[in-house]
């Protein structure tokens, strides 16, 4: 493999891999691939060390065990904590946003310890589940468009004073504190409820994450008629009424 090649790491696809997730990581690569950058994945099961030297980390959405599973060999491993101490970027998603923060309730009903790389706490909703689909609108500095997705969780995620929510909703649910936010970024981790897989419905977020990582300003362009088209159909068909 080349030396220029970005490495991509998809964290614990046997453990955290819900509706389509493993999806983002496709885009990546592809979106990537278009650009002529090569790229060098790793899928990194959840009984194999995380590698340290990757630019983006993919974690996607778990059920509550398989989370509680995750986590648990996740800080053992402490690698992810030491590749963003080194600059990487990380995008998680649902249970994997969740991991990331101080920490969220477990399948047992007991408080797990996150990796603290977001200033996030999560609990259980007392509530109904969140589920179904989300429009929302991504923090302006990040200069992205509107956010489509489809969540499907228990979590309630509070944002501590140094996350910046990621978007504010103008449907679903979202973190589901009831404050609008949706998602949380420190730096270069972020994470959000949006499975879809999001990635695929929001491919400029998958641009940034490549801008990050390639530390350039601009992306050449590349054919997004199908991302549209997606995009366009899972927009009208949230905001449709029922
Ligand atoms: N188990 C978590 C919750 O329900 C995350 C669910 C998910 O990743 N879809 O909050």
């Amino acid at each position: 493999m080349s030396d220029n090649s970005l490495r991509l790491v998809w964290v614990y696809p046997d453990l955290l891999s819900t509706y389509g997730d493993q999806g983002n990581a496709l885009v990546v690569e592809r979106r990537a691939n278009q650009r002529g950058v090569p790229v060098e994945r790793h899928d990194v099961r959840s009984d194999q060390p995380v590698p340290t030297s990757g630019d983006i980390y993919l974690i996607g959405g778990g059920e509550d065990r398989p989370q509680r599973l995750a986590a648990e060999r996740l800080r053992r491993d402490g690698n992810l904590s030491r590749a963003v101490a080194n600059g990487a970027i990380v995008f998680s998603v649902c249970a994997g946003y969740q991991i990331l923060g101080h920490e969220f309730i477990n399948d047992l009903g007991q408080r797990e310890p996150g990796l603290g790389l977001l200033d996030v706490t999560s609990t259980r909703g007392e509530g109904e589940r969140c589920v179904g689909d989300v429009l929302a609108d991504i923090d302006e500095p990040l200069g992205l468009p509107q956010l489509t997705g489809f969540e499907n969780h228990q979590g309630v995620t509070h944002l501590g004073p140094t996350a910046r929510p990621f978007a504010r909703v103008r449907l679903g649910k979202g973190n589901g504190t009831g404050d609008g936010t949706e998602g949380a970024y420190n730096d270069t981790v972020f994470g959000t409820y949006m499975h879809g897989p999001v990635l695929a419905r929001n491919p400029q977020i998958a641009d940034m994450l490549l801008r990050l990582a390639l530390d350039v300003n601009a992306l050449p362009q590349v054919d997004d008629r199908w991302y549209e088209a997606l995009r366009n159909e899972r927009i009208a068909a949230a905001t449709q009424p029922a």
